[in-house]
């Protein structure tokens, strides 16, 4: 099973190992890794041929994501590439379409960024506060962003504003927008970087006055919340996806320590004390793909998916941060030395417990959507 699509994995594994381990470690952004990537066309996985994408399926494009992080990487520097445009292709008219997809299928153009985080809203998005007022042939935009990623590493970024006061169908009376943004930032926008955990860059976003022109509103006004929904799902499998490249990289990289470490004149790895995580490791991450597949496959058969698509995230989350808890106590003191690298994936994929969605959230939405229990919020 994990070895499906293995041409796909070995053409992902020969551009990212043109880069060795020092390049991963480094700070900052990886835009050559970012630029090979999208000159070998894998980031336009999922942009439809017509457009000049390769017009796979999540699938395909999961195990790419996957063989990037497995390789050492971090896909958090792209992924917002490869599904971001998803809204535009499903929402935009065919005008939108044929002025963006082919740009950014070659790359021309990135449209990495999605604004939907507020710092007062948080996790509940029908209460975010910024607005966009018509006015003539442009909207005027006001209001607040956090958590807002790859912003100086895109053209384009995709921009949730409410259109109408929130009333008692609260996820209507938002609307997406389509931003440039090289004349919006200094024209409205000002972007401040935030400095995290991971080497992940990430923004707040300052909104005063920004001026859209009407044609850049993705799809009817008020519908924007449920076009964002309309993406989550490819987006929770591709990130199980990642968790399970992580996952895979721990495993690997903690059994051939465990064989090559000797303490007390045998292998660390011949106690069973060392040997049992690292399996237990292994079988939950096996166990996290296999309902990554079943997402993959409904999803790609345009069947429903949100309770798979959540599932595999929650448990590809789980499995790669007990994989990374293993991989670094199986270190011992080497685990904390930068140059191991594990102490860096081991903090990047911990955040996937708490973004692009947090972990109560998904089990709040099984409670809910899937056995049916009664709404918390
Ligand atoms: C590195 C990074 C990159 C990000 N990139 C983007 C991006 O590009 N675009 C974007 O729009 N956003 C982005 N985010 C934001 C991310 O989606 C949010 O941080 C995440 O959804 C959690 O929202 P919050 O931080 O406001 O937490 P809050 O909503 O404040 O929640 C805090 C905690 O309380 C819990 N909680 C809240 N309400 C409930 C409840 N009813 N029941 C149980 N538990 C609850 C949550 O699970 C969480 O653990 C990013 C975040 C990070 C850290």
């Amino acid at each position: 099973m994990s070895e499906r699509f293995a041409e796909i994995r070995e053409g992902v594994r020969a551009v990212c190992g043109t880069f060795d381990a020092a390049y991963y470690r480094r700070e900052g952004y990886p835009d050559e890794l970012v630029r090979a990537l999208t000159e070998a066309g894998w980031l336009a996985a999922l942009i439809p041929t017509q457009y000049g994408g390769s017009g796979l399926g999540l699938a395909e494009a999961s195990v790419i994501m996957e063989e990037i992080n497995r390789c050492g990487g971090n896909a958090g520097s792209c992924h917002g590439q490869m599904y971001n445009m998803g809204t535009l292709l499903r929402h935009g008219s065919e005008a939108q379409k044929a002025k963006y997809l082919p740009r950014i299928a070659s790359g021309e153009l990135r449209l990495q960024s999605m604004g939907v985080t507020e710092p007062t809203a948080g996790t509940d998005t029908t209460s975010i506060q910024t607005t966009a007022v018509l006015k003539g042939d442009r909207y005027v935009v006001n209001g607040q962003k956090v958590w807002i990623s790859r912003v100086q590493h895109s053209d384009l970024m995709i921009l949730l504003a409410r259109t109408a006061p929130k009333g008692a169908k609260k996820s209507e009376g938002m609307s997406i927008f389509i931003v440039d943004l090289k004349s919006a930032i200094g024209h409205g926008l000002t972007v401040r970087p935030i400095e995290n955990m991971v080497n992940h860059e990430t923004n707040e976003l300052f909104i005063e006055n920004l001026e859209i022109p009407v044609g850049d509103r993705i799809g009817e006004e008020g519908q924007g919340f449920r076009y964002i929904l309309d993406g989550l799902n490819a987006e929770r499998t591709l990130i199980a996806a990642e968790c399970i490249g992580d996952g895979r990289w721990f495993v690997g990289k903690a059994s051939a320590y465990a064989k090559e470490r000797v303490v007390f004149g045998r292998p660390i790895g011949q106690n069973q004390g060392v040997q049992f995580p690292i399996a237990e490791a292994h079988i939950e991450v096996e166990a996290a793909d296999l309902m990554r597949w079943k997402a993959c496959e409904l999803f790609d058969a345009g069947k429903p998916c949100g309770a798979e698509a959540n599932m595999a995230k929650y448990l590809a989350a789980k499995a790669s941060w007990q994989a990374g808890d293993a991989c670094l106590q199986i270190h011992g003191g080497f685990g904390f030395a930068v140059e191991y690298d594990v102490e860096r994936k081991f903090r990047e994929t911990r955040l996937y417990q708490v973004a692009p969605i947090s972990t109560n959230l998904i089990l709040s939405y099984v409670a809910e959507h899937v056995l049916g229990l009664p709404r918390s919020f």
